[in-house]
């Protein structure tokens, strides 16, 4: 239970009562090769662009989308700024049978989550409880800040009240790293604000988007406010945003995506409106030597690794105080040579690949660089067979920390050393970066942790565990800088950017 609401639960995979019913309900649905997808405007599949879609870990047929033509945007445009919203107890009530629904359909989510994004077991697992969990916890906001006006003290004669109320057609583009979880979680908040909602999904990732849209529709979202627009970033992504009805946009991805989107939002016609950005991090961890160097490891291995180093909150720089470090490293060298690449359906797995040709490329670019300027310190094995986007976890120790600048989105660790009494240049290096995602911090010193605490300019701070896999309500995700414009998800303060406030004056 977390205060007034419970998050939602899981199971144990080693667990064989409960794992072995749900594997055998999966191993049909992961069998399937002909998922589809499509433009869904005014509750109605609409015709488009075919495009396949294939399993990242083998290149097999997952199944096929219909790209949105462009001319369903003014459709889908048009319906939003006609949609009659429900009222937010009603829009709660909407999400909250939504997440109902995404647990029920569980199996069938994981399976698609697997195939189409390669994640593994227990990451699917998590991202559809993240999923449910952003519907629960915006109804709760819903219907703490939305449903009734707050009453304000004023002169006598007068009553003063605020009220919040949605602004209008809302954007909402989501990356492919959680296709589900950070899909639902913006369309849930601006429709929980009262707002109608045109998604648009990554290319790469939209059969499980359109498995999600199917359920919110479902659950009593109306076929005005909820339009799903498959398709490329660089046209489609772009009418919406330079489309004058547009009342705000919610964005996960790249820095570089959020720049074009806010040059192209400034440049159009029409109102100013608010752009929620959650971009990248160049994360480090910093690891003293009162550390331990066991616990530091497999914090080290879950923060790179995990996702196949593809979150935006995932460690990119490991800082060992020098003391520490050839003992973190030789375990490090260990623990990464156990890791088990390969099909991530199957339990034993602990990296999937890479969502893409393009993603991998790049991260082979990279290490081949890095072969050149930096020491091997460790490499995962390949997986047997061919074929899939499999690229080997692997870290790299650099001369200094000015040898990397942006972040690079895969499984590759960045590791440097620093002396005793360096730690605090360490940090203010780290913070000139610009980042401001995540922190990782191992130290058994209060005083060092309490410094750290003070000078970091990070949205998620995590001490003495690993830094991924913020909770919904527990840890509210995303930063500042470079890495975003804030408001958190998961947080309570999330709805307020997706709202205008009113003020409600009457002389009594
Ligand atoms: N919320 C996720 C986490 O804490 C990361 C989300 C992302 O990659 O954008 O690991």
């Amino acid at each position: 239970l977390y205060g007034d609401r419970r998050n939602s639960g899981g199971f144990v995979f080693a667990d064989e009562a409960t794992s072995a019913p749900f594997l055998a309900a999966l191993e049909p649905l992961l069998a399937r090769t002909d998922w589809t997808a499509a433009p869904l405007v005014k509750g109605r599949a609409w015709p488009g662009t075919k495009v396949e879609i294939r399993d990242p870990s083998n290149g097999r047929a997952v199944g096929s989308v219909m790209e949105a033509e462009t001319k369903l945007v003014d459709q889908a445009f048009s319906a939003a700024v006609a949609a009659t919203m429900p009222d937010a107890q009603a829009r709660a009530t909407i999400l909250e049978a939504a997440a109902d629904k995404l647990e029920a359909k569980r199996v069938e989510l994981i399976a698609l989550l697997a195939r189409e994004a390669g994640k593994t077991l227990p990451d699917a697992l998590g991202e559809v409880r993240e999923a449910a969990d952003f519907c629960r916890y915006y109804a709760l906001l819903a219907r703490r800040h939305f449903a009734a006006p707050e009453t304000l003290a004023g002169p006598t004669g007068e009553s003063n009240d605020l009220r919040l109320a949605g602004r209008g057609p809302f954007v909402c583009i989501s990356p492919w790293n959680f296709p589900l979880a950070i899909f639902v979680g913006q369309v849930a908040a601006a429709f929980a604000a009262g707002n109608p909602v045109i998604a648009k999904p990554a290319e790469q990732t939209p059969l499980i988007a359109f498995q999600a849209i199917r359920i919110l529709l479902e659950a009593g979202v109306p076929p005005d406010a909820l339009a799903l627009l498959p398709g490329r970033g660089e046209t489609l992504g772009a009418m919406l945003v330079a489309d004058p009805r547009t009342a705000g946009v919610a964005f996960t991805g790249s820095t570089g995506t959020a720049r074009a989107i806010n040059r192209a939002l400034a440049a159009r016609e029409g109102p100013i409106v608010p752009f929620i950005a959650e971009t990248g991090g160049l994360n480090a961890m910093l690891v003293d030597s009162s550390a331990l160097p066991e616990q530091v490891v497999a914090d080290v291995i879950a923060s790179s690794f995990n996702s196949a180093g593809q979150r935006c909150s995932a460690l990119r720089v490991l800082c060992l105080q020098k003391e520490i470090a050839p003992r973190v490293l030789s375990l490090l060298e260990g623990a990464t040579k156990e890791l088990v690449l390969g099909d991530p359906a199957r339990l034993a797995t602990d990296v999937g690949p890479v969502i893409d040709a393009e993603s991998l490329s790049m991260l082979l670019s990279h290490s081949t660089q890095l072969d050149r300027t930096a020491k091997l310190v460790c490499r995962a094995k390949m997986p047997a067979g061919e074929g899939g986007n499999f690229f080997a976890p692997c870290a790299y120790e650099l001369p200094s920390l000015d040898a990397i600048d942006k972040e690079v989105f895969g499984p590759i660790l960045h590791v440097v050393t620093f002396a005793s009494g360096e730690l605090e240049p360490m940090l203010a290096a780290i913070n000139a970066k610009g980042y401001g995602l995540t922190l990782g911090v191992h130290s058994r010193i209060e005083e060092t942790v309490e410094f750290i605490r003070r000078r970091a300019c990070v949205g998620n701070l995590y001490v003495n565990r690993n830094m991924i896999g913020a909770t919904v309500g527990v840890q509210p995700f995303g930063g500042e800088g470079l890495s975003g414009t804030g408001p958190k998800a998961g947080g309570p303060h999330y709805l307020f950017r997706f709202a205008v406030e009113r003020t409600f004056t009457v002389n009594t």
